[in-house]
C-alpha cells in the first residue's frame, strides 16, 4: 500500500474485541443522516450495515434529521440498530425552504427547462431544498454543534468491508479536512453557472484560496473552466470546522445570494467539493481506499488484494467505479501521484 492509504498503526487486529482499548481515544464525531419518515427501513438497512462493519467497535452517535417530525416508529426501530446515542432533530424551515427572495417565476422556468432536458430531479423543489441544505445548513444545526468531525451515511447505502481503523482519528492527526470514496462527473446542465461564480468568487477573495489547492483536480486549463470533476457527497467524512470557517461561510453565502441553487440545480456535491479543492492544501483531501461503499448504482470497491481480504469485503473489485469512464478518479490518481 502506498502513502496515500492508511498506515497500519490504525488498525485494529483482526479477530481482536478491541472495543475496550479503542474507547480510550475518540474523535468528537457523529454520524449525521438526512431522512424522511419513508426512508425508514433503508435507514434501518444502512445504520445496520455500518455498526457490523465499524461502529459496533466505536460506538459513535448519529444524529438524524428530517424537514418534517420523525414519526415514534422511526425512532423505535432506529434505536434497536444503533449502538451510539440517537439524537433526532428537525430542520428549521428557514434552513430548508425556498428563500422568499427568489424570483418564482424565474425558478419555475429553471425546472421546467430541466424537466424538457430530462435531466434526474430537474422539476423537484425538495432536492433543491435538500442540496441547498446539505451545503449550507446541515453543520449548523443545534444538535450537529457540539461536534467536529462527522460521517455523512444516506438511506439504502451499502458498507461493503470491515472498517478496522478510526477515519475520524486519521483525518484529526494527519489534519486531513475531507475525506471521500467515489469521484465522478457532474451533468453540467445542473451548473451551467457555477464555476463563473466560484471564479468570481476567488478574485474577490483571495485571501481565502489556499496555496497548495486542489484547482489541478478540478479544472484542466489553470483554473478557467470547470472538467465537472467533484466528490460523491452521499459519503463523506469531513471537519465541520472547515465548513464553519469564514472561508467556506462566505463562499456559501456568495453562492446562495446567485439563486443557483433554485434556478438551476446546484448540488451539494460539487459545491462542497469545490469548495474542498480551492480552500484546503490538496493533502488535506483523502480518499479512503480501503472502505468498500455503494450507493446506487455504483461501488466502489477496494482493488488491491491485500485491502479487499483485510477487510472482508463483500464487493467485486473488478466491479469497481474507480476507472469507469465516468469516474474522475484517474484524475485524481494523476493529480496527486497517487499512481504513477
Ligand atoms: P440522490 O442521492 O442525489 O439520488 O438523492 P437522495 O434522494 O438520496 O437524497 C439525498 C439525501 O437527502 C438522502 O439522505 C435522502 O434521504 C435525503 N432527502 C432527500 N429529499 C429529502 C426531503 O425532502 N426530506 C428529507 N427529510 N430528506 C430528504
Ligand atoms: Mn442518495
Amino acid at each position: 500500500p502506498s502513502s496515500h492509504n492508511v498506515p497500519q498503526e490504525y488498525y485494529i487486529p483482526s479477530g481482536h474485541n478491541a472495543s475496550l482499548e479503542l474507547a480510550q481515544r475518540r474523535a468528537n464525531a457523529t454520524f449525521v443522516i438526512l431522512a424522511r419518515n419513508t426512508d425508514l427501513d433503508n435507514t434501518v438497512r444502512s445504520i445496520r450495515e455500518m455498526e457490523d462493519r465499524f461502529n459496533t467497535r466505536h460506538h459513535y452517535p448519529y444524529v438524524l434529521l428530517n424537514d418534517e417530525e420523525f414519526t415514534e416508529d422511526f425512532k423505535k426501530r432506529v434505536n434497536a440498530v444503533a449502538s451510539g446515542k440517537v439524537e433526532y432533530g428537525q430542520v428549521p424551515k428557514d434552513h430548508w425552504v425556498q428563500p422568499d427572495w427568489i424570483d418564482e417565476e424565474r425558478a419555475t422556468k429553471g425546472r421546467e427547462k430541466l424537466v424538457a432536458d430530462n435531466v434526474i430531479y430537474g422539476g423537484s423543489v425538495s432536492y433543491r431544498n435538500m442540496c441547498r441544505f446539505n451545503s449550507g445548513f446541515f453543520f449548523r444545526h443545534p444538535l450537529m454543534l457540539p461536534y467536529r468531525w462527522y460521517w455523512r451515511i444516506e438511506p439504502d447505502v451499502h458498507f461493503h468491508c470491515d472498517v478496522r481503523f478510526d477515519p475520524f482519528l486519521f483525518m484529526q492527526d494527519r489534519a486531513k479536512v475531507y475525506g471521500f470514496t467515489i469521484t465522478m462527473y457532474e451533468f453540467d446542465k445542473t451548473i451551467p453557472t457555477l464555476w463563473g461564480h466560484v471564479k468570481d468568487f476567488m478574485k474577490l477573495h483571495p485571501e481565502h484560496v489556499a496555496p497548495d489547492n486542489a484547482m489541478g483536480f478540478m479544472s484542466d486549463d489553470g483554473g478557467e473552466t470547470y472538467n465537472r470533476c467533484h466528490f460523491w457527497s452521499n459519503f463523506e467524512i469531513a471537519d465541520m470546522n472547515f465548513w464553519r470557517s469564514p472561508a467556506y461561510m462566505d463562499f456559501f453565502e456568495y453562492l446562495d445570494s446567485k439563486g443557483g441553487f433554485y434556478y438551476e440545480r446546484w448540488g451539494d456535491a460539487p459545491v462542497h467539493s469545490i469548495a474542498a479543492g480551492i480552500f484546503a492544501n490538496k493533502d488535506q483531501i483523502h480518499f479512503f481506499e480501503e472502505m468498500g461503499y455503494e450507493h446506487n448504482p455504483y461501488t466502489h470497491c477496494p482493488e488491491d488484494p491485500g485491502m479487499w481480504e483485510r477487510g472482508k469485503c463483500g464487493c467485486a473489485p473488478e466491479r469497481s467505479f474507480d476507472y469507469d469512464g465516468y469516474s474522475c478518479m484517474r484524475q485524481w490518481d494523476r493529480f496527486t501521484g497517487r499512481k504513477n
